[in-house]
């Protein structure tokens, strides 16, 4: 019997590279022996995008859609088509065509030749705004340091899962996935496949300077409390420091020496005050992510869908 491939793609305001995207994937799997399900999230869009994946899904029995009742985001747009594949393996890429639909032919052959996770690393990305470009090594530099796993540069959510794989992840409770992450600590057999991104075909980024902020901020909170003990090293340097300091104070006082240190006063107020409020700022964070996770609610809402599977 033949293999089912899903495909899952999550999809906010995409009209414009829908059919071309299923085209590019059509023509891919043409080439391989593989059954395959398209399953695309429709993350809440305010344009045509639910309506064509209507349209097409009328026509092609192999392509499900799945009706986000709001924007929950990528990551969870991407986790529903996680927990809604039926196939022997997952493929998610982006509906944007900066992932080439054409590598999916070497994932494929990696995941034959026995590895669970086929990864892509993106490579020479002079496709993509220099802005970008910096943000993101930034990112992972900073996950990396402050974090127990190691995300490699330029890893997105262009991969491919085993079965095996996406049964276990089905069964995480996080609140907020951070799902490269995720996949990433859970080990099995992981192989990376470098390659290099177009530039998006229509429309433009979802991601903004904010956005990006809160999802390196995600990231870095959901996989280590490092941060945490940062904190705490800080403030026991700057306690030494200060202790070191209270003899000199002393002996100013002793010896009648002027004071005139409001300029330093000032500095050392401000410095404090700022790096008391990032320590707070911090330990808030994940305070608020405890908060969010003890309310157990539902990761996203789904508003409709085609696919036959009980919801
Ligand atoms: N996306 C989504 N929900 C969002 C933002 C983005 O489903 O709230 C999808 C988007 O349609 C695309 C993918 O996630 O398929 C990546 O988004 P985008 O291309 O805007 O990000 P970038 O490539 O700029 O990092
Ligand atoms: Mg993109």
């Amino acid at each position: 019997m033949k293999k089912l491939v899903s495909v899952v793609i999550p999809a906010f305001n995409e009209a414009e590279n829908l059919t071309v995207i299923i085209d590019r994937l059509e023509s891919v799997f043409s080439e391989t022996a593989y059954n395959v399900e398209f399953i695309f999230i429709d993350d809440g869009s305010k344009d045509k995008t639910l309506a064509i994946l209507k349209t097409i899904a009328a026509v092609k029995p192999n392509l499900f859609y799945i009706e986000f009742s709001r924007n929950f985001g990528h990551q969870l747009a991407l986790k529903a088509g996680l927990d809604k594949a039926a196939g022997d393996c997952v493929i998610s890429l982006d509906a944007d065509l900066q992932h080439p639909p054409e590598l999916i032919i070497q994932m494929l052959e990696k995941w034959e030749e026995g590895n669970d996770v086929v990864y892509t690393r993106r490579k020479e990305d002079k496709n993509l705004p220099y802005g970008k470009r910096k943000s993101s090594m930034l990112f992972y530099k900073l996950l990396n340091v402050l974090s127990s796993i190691h995300i490699e540069d330029g890893t997105a959510d262009f991969r491919l899962m085993d079965k095996k794989v996406i049964e276990v992840f089905r069964n995480f409770e996080e609140n907020e996935p951070f799902i490269r992450g995720l996949i990433q600590w859970m080990g099995y057999k992981q192989i990376a496949i470098d390659y290099i991104p177009s530039k998006r075909y229509a429309g433009s980024s979802k991601y903004n300077v904010r956005k990006m902020m809160r999802f390196a901020l995600q990231g870095v909170t959901s996989f280590s409390i490092k941060p945490l003990y940062t904190a705490v090293y800080l403030g026991f340097s700057f306690s030494m420091l200060s202790i070191l300091y209270i003899p000199y104070v002393f002996y100013s006082v002793y010896m009648g020496i002027e004071v005139d240190g409001w300029a330093s006063t000032i500095m050392t107020i401000v410095f404090f005050g700022g790096l008391q409020l990032i320590i707070m700022g911090i330990i808030g964070i994940y305070i608020g992510k405890m908060f969010m996770q003890t309310k157990n609610r539902p990761n996203y809402i789904i508003k409709s869908t085609n696919l036959v599977q009980p919801l």
